[in-house]
Protein backbone atom coordinates (compact mmCIF):
# COMPACT_ATOMS: atom_id res chain seq x y z
CA UNK A 1 0.00 0.00 0.00
CA UNK A 2 2.44 2.20 0.83
CA UNK A 3 4.98 2.09 -2.13
CA UNK A 4 1.78 2.19 -4.29
CA UNK A 5 3.21 4.19 -7.48
CA UNK A 6 6.16 5.17 -6.30
CA UNK A 7 10.01 4.00 -7.25
CA UNK A 8 12.07 2.28 -5.52
CA UNK A 9 14.74 4.60 -4.37
CA UNK A 10 18.80 3.32 -3.86
CA UNK A 11 21.87 4.44 -1.89
CA UNK A 12 25.33 3.60 -2.78
CA UNK A 13 27.57 2.30 -0.01
CA UNK A 14 29.80 4.90 1.17
CA UNK A 15 32.26 1.84 2.19
CA UNK A 16 32.35 -0.66 -1.01
CA UNK A 17 30.08 1.77 -3.61
CA UNK A 18 27.63 -1.36 -3.92
CA UNK A 19 24.11 -0.22 -4.87
CA UNK A 20 21.81 -1.02 -1.40
CA UNK A 21 17.90 -0.29 -1.07
CA UNK A 22 16.91 2.74 0.32
CA UNK A 23 14.88 1.18 3.32
CA UNK A 24 17.96 -0.33 4.32
CA UNK A 25 20.03 0.82 7.08
CA UNK A 26 23.18 -1.51 6.49
CA UNK A 27 24.75 -2.17 3.22
CA UNK A 28 23.63 -5.86 2.11
CA UNK A 29 27.57 -6.70 0.28
CA UNK A 30 29.72 -4.79 3.15
CA UNK A 31 27.49 -4.46 6.21
CA UNK A 32 28.56 -1.69 6.82
CA UNK A 33 26.50 1.48 8.59
CA UNK A 34 24.89 3.67 6.36
CA UNK A 35 24.65 7.50 6.62
CA UNK A 36 20.38 8.41 7.05
CA UNK A 37 18.59 8.60 4.39
CA UNK A 38 14.78 10.74 4.03
CA UNK A 39 12.32 7.87 4.66
CA UNK A 40 8.68 7.64 6.22
CA UNK A 41 8.58 7.33 9.90
CA UNK A 42 6.81 4.17 9.47
CA UNK A 43 9.55 2.53 7.27
CA UNK A 44 12.17 3.63 9.42
CA UNK A 45 10.72 1.75 12.68
CA UNK A 46 9.79 -1.15 10.48
CA UNK A 47 6.20 -0.51 10.71
CA UNK A 48 3.30 -1.07 8.44
CA UNK A 49 1.77 2.41 7.92
CA UNK A 50 -1.64 2.46 10.05
CA UNK A 51 -3.60 4.19 12.17
CA UNK A 52 -3.58 1.62 14.45
CA UNK A 53 -0.52 0.77 16.15
CA UNK A 54 -1.05 0.19 19.86
CA UNK A 55 1.72 1.75 22.43
CA UNK A 56 3.27 -1.39 22.63
CA UNK A 57 4.11 -2.28 18.81
CA UNK A 58 5.74 1.15 18.98
CA UNK A 59 7.70 0.20 21.76
CA UNK A 60 8.88 -2.60 20.62
CA UNK A 61 9.84 -1.43 17.05
CA UNK A 62 11.54 1.83 18.56
CA UNK A 63 13.86 -0.69 21.12
CA UNK A 64 14.16 -3.26 18.44
CA UNK A 65 15.94 -0.46 16.21
CA UNK A 66 17.58 1.09 18.55
CA UNK A 67 19.28 -1.42 19.78
CA UNK A 68 20.24 -2.21 15.85
CA UNK A 69 21.59 1.04 15.19
CA UNK A 70 23.04 1.91 19.32
CA UNK A 71 26.57 3.93 18.18
CA UNK A 72 27.64 1.25 21.28
CA UNK A 73 27.91 -1.32 18.47
CA UNK A 74 30.61 0.73 16.27
CA UNK A 75 32.98 1.77 18.83
CA UNK A 76 35.67 0.81 16.32
CA UNK A 77 34.72 2.74 13.26
CA UNK A 78 34.20 6.46 13.87
CA UNK A 79 32.45 6.90 10.26
CA UNK A 80 29.99 3.98 11.57
CA UNK A 81 29.44 5.45 15.14
CA UNK A 82 28.86 9.35 13.62
CA UNK A 83 26.33 7.21 11.13
CA UNK A 84 25.18 5.68 14.32
CA UNK A 85 24.19 8.76 16.30
CA UNK A 86 22.52 10.38 13.03
CA UNK A 87 20.26 7.21 13.14
CA UNK A 88 19.34 7.43 16.79
CA UNK A 89 18.37 10.97 16.07
CA UNK A 90 16.19 10.02 13.06
CA UNK A 91 14.30 7.06 15.06
CA UNK A 92 13.61 8.69 18.35
CA UNK A 93 12.27 11.60 15.63
CA UNK A 94 10.23 9.25 13.89
CA UNK A 95 8.72 7.48 17.34
CA UNK A 96 8.31 11.06 18.24
CA UNK A 97 6.37 11.11 15.20
CA UNK A 98 4.16 8.03 15.30
CA UNK A 99 3.54 8.36 19.40
CA UNK A 100 0.65 11.39 18.57
CA UNK A 101 -1.97 10.52 16.53
CA UNK A 102 -1.89 14.17 14.92
CA UNK A 103 1.82 13.73 14.07
CA UNK A 104 1.00 9.93 12.82
CA UNK A 105 -2.01 11.15 10.99
CA UNK A 106 0.60 13.35 8.42
CA UNK A 107 2.88 10.01 8.28
CA UNK A 108 0.29 8.26 6.87
CA UNK A 109 -0.97 10.45 4.51
CA UNK A 110 2.38 10.99 3.36
CA UNK A 111 3.41 7.58 3.29
CA UNK A 112 0.24 7.11 0.90
CA UNK A 113 0.15 10.32 -1.10
CA UNK A 114 3.37 12.36 -0.73
CA UNK A 115 3.65 16.37 0.92
CA UNK A 116 1.24 17.42 3.01
CA UNK A 117 0.49 21.08 3.15
CA UNK A 118 -2.47 22.04 5.60
CA UNK A 119 -2.69 25.62 3.09
CA UNK A 120 -3.63 23.24 0.24
CA UNK A 121 -7.02 22.17 2.32
CA UNK A 122 -9.92 24.30 1.97
CA UNK A 123 -12.59 23.17 4.84
CA UNK A 124 -16.23 24.31 4.51
CA UNK A 125 -17.69 27.46 6.48
CA UNK A 126 -19.41 25.23 8.26
CA UNK A 127 -16.95 23.40 9.70
CA UNK A 128 -15.14 26.01 10.53
CA UNK A 129 -17.58 27.72 11.93
CA UNK A 130 -18.94 25.42 14.18
CA UNK A 131 -14.76 24.86 15.46
CA UNK A 132 -15.08 28.67 16.18
CA UNK A 133 -18.05 27.86 18.13
CA UNK A 134 -16.67 24.91 20.27
CA UNK A 135 -13.43 26.91 20.70
CA UNK A 136 -15.68 29.97 22.16
CA UNK A 137 -17.62 27.24 24.35
CA UNK A 138 -14.15 26.09 25.67
CA UNK A 139 -12.90 29.45 27.04
CA UNK A 140 -16.05 29.72 29.19
CA UNK A 141 -16.08 26.50 30.64
CA UNK A 142 -16.32 26.52 34.67
CA UNK A 143 -17.85 23.84 36.07
CA UNK A 144 -16.65 19.93 36.05
CA UNK A 145 -20.15 18.53 34.90
CA UNK A 146 -20.06 21.47 31.30
CA UNK A 147 -16.00 20.28 30.88
CA UNK A 148 -16.56 16.58 31.10
CA UNK A 149 -20.21 17.21 28.34
CA UNK A 150 -18.11 19.41 26.21
CA UNK A 151 -14.57 16.91 26.03
CA UNK A 152 -17.22 13.78 25.25
CA UNK A 153 -18.57 16.01 22.36
CA UNK A 154 -15.17 16.86 21.02
CA UNK A 155 -14.15 12.83 21.71
CA UNK A 156 -17.43 11.72 19.60
CA UNK A 157 -16.37 13.91 16.73
CA UNK A 158 -12.73 12.79 16.54
CA UNK A 159 -14.27 8.86 16.49
CA UNK A 160 -16.08 9.85 13.10
CA UNK A 161 -12.80 11.88 11.82
CA UNK A 162 -10.77 8.90 12.44
CA UNK A 163 -13.35 6.86 10.82
CA UNK A 164 -13.45 9.14 7.93
CA UNK A 165 -9.69 9.02 7.54
CA UNK A 166 -9.55 5.07 8.28
CA UNK A 167 -12.06 5.54 4.63
CA UNK A 168 -10.16 7.34 2.93
CA UNK A 169 -7.15 5.55 3.39
CA UNK A 170 -8.45 2.36 2.10
CA UNK A 171 -10.05 4.04 -0.78
CA UNK A 172 -7.06 5.98 -1.39
CA UNK A 173 -8.77 9.52 -1.60
CA UNK A 174 -6.63 11.90 -1.49
CA UNK A 175 -9.63 14.71 -0.97
CA UNK A 176 -11.05 13.70 1.64
CA UNK A 177 -8.01 12.28 3.57
CA UNK A 178 -6.35 15.55 3.11
CA UNK A 179 -9.85 17.24 4.62
CA UNK A 180 -10.24 14.46 7.76
CA UNK A 181 -6.65 15.32 8.40
CA UNK A 182 -7.57 18.90 8.94
CA UNK A 183 -10.58 18.42 11.14
CA UNK A 184 -8.71 16.06 12.89
CA UNK A 185 -6.12 18.54 13.82
CA UNK A 186 -8.88 21.36 14.58
CA UNK A 187 -10.32 19.08 17.14
CA UNK A 188 -7.16 17.56 18.99
CA UNK A 189 -6.16 21.38 19.58
CA UNK A 190 -9.32 21.75 21.33
CA UNK A 191 -8.20 19.01 23.66
CA UNK A 192 -4.83 19.54 24.46
CA UNK A 193 -5.36 21.22 27.32
CA UNK A 194 -7.58 18.32 28.63
CA UNK A 195 -4.89 16.13 27.81
CA UNK A 196 -1.16 17.04 26.39
CA UNK A 197 -2.15 14.71 23.11
CA UNK A 198 -4.96 12.45 21.68
CA UNK A 199 -4.01 8.93 21.71
CA UNK A 200 -5.33 7.04 18.88
CA UNK A 201 -6.78 4.39 20.98
CA UNK A 202 -10.90 4.90 19.60
CA UNK A 203 -9.66 4.07 16.12
CA UNK A 204 -9.41 0.74 17.14
CA UNK A 205 -12.72 0.50 18.49
CA UNK A 206 -14.50 1.13 15.36
ZN1 LIG B 1 29.10 -1.70 1.33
Amino acid sequence: MSNQGKPLFHFICWNCQEIGLKHSTFCGFCKKLQPVQEINAFTRLGLEPSLEISNETLETAYIQATNVHHPDRFIHSNQERTYAQDQMSALNKAYQTLKYGRTRVIALYEGIFGPYSSETVICTDFFLEAIFDLQEKAMHLTLPSEKKDFYDQIHTRIRLVEGELKEAFQEYDLQLAARAIKQYQYLTKLITTENDEYPFHAVTNL
